[in-house]
């Protein structure tokens, strides 16, 4: 059965896209730890980011790399903070978020509530910087 992230990069489930090529995918975590919180993903569905090909890993990082920078230009924080999960989605992936503190990337913090319109705002903003 195919990944949730698979779906989304078949458009059978919605996303709040940030960018994408022929390999990779940058979207909007639909339940963000800050404002900017992104997900990264290659398209080809792999679950463990470290069972990634080393071609496919060196991609992830350079497009999660534009995508970093894009995310820095449009939200005022302190820096952009990267972490790898991987224990609800199995389905290769780096979380991306604009941080000010240690708290803004613990996954056990409170979540940010966006709504539709804000999300889809956001990631309008992000993508003209990308
Ligand atoms: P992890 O697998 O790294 O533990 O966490 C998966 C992340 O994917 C979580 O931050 C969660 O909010 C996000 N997520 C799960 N399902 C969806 C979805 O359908 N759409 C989006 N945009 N994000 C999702």
């Amino acid at each position: 059965m195919s990944s949730i992230f698979t779906k989304i990069i078949n458009q059978e489930i919605p996303s709040y896209k940030i960018a994408e090529d022929n390999n990779y995918y940058a979207f909007l975590d639909i339940n963000p730890n800050a404002k900017g919180h992104t997900l990264v993903i290659p398209k080809n569905e792999v679950d463990k980011i470290f069972d990634l090909d080393s071609e496919t890993y060196a991609g992830l990082m350079q497009f999660a790399h534009k995508v970093a920078k894009a995310l820095e230009k449009t939200i005022v924080c302190n820096r952009i903070g990267m972490t790898v999960v991987g224990l609800e989605v199995p389905h290769a992936h780096v979380h991306l978020i604009p941080i000010n503190s240690v708290s803004d990337i613990n996954f056990t913090s409170k979540k940010l509530k966006m709504q539709h319109d804000d999300f889809v705002k956001l990631a309008k903003e992000i993508s003209s910087n990308f």
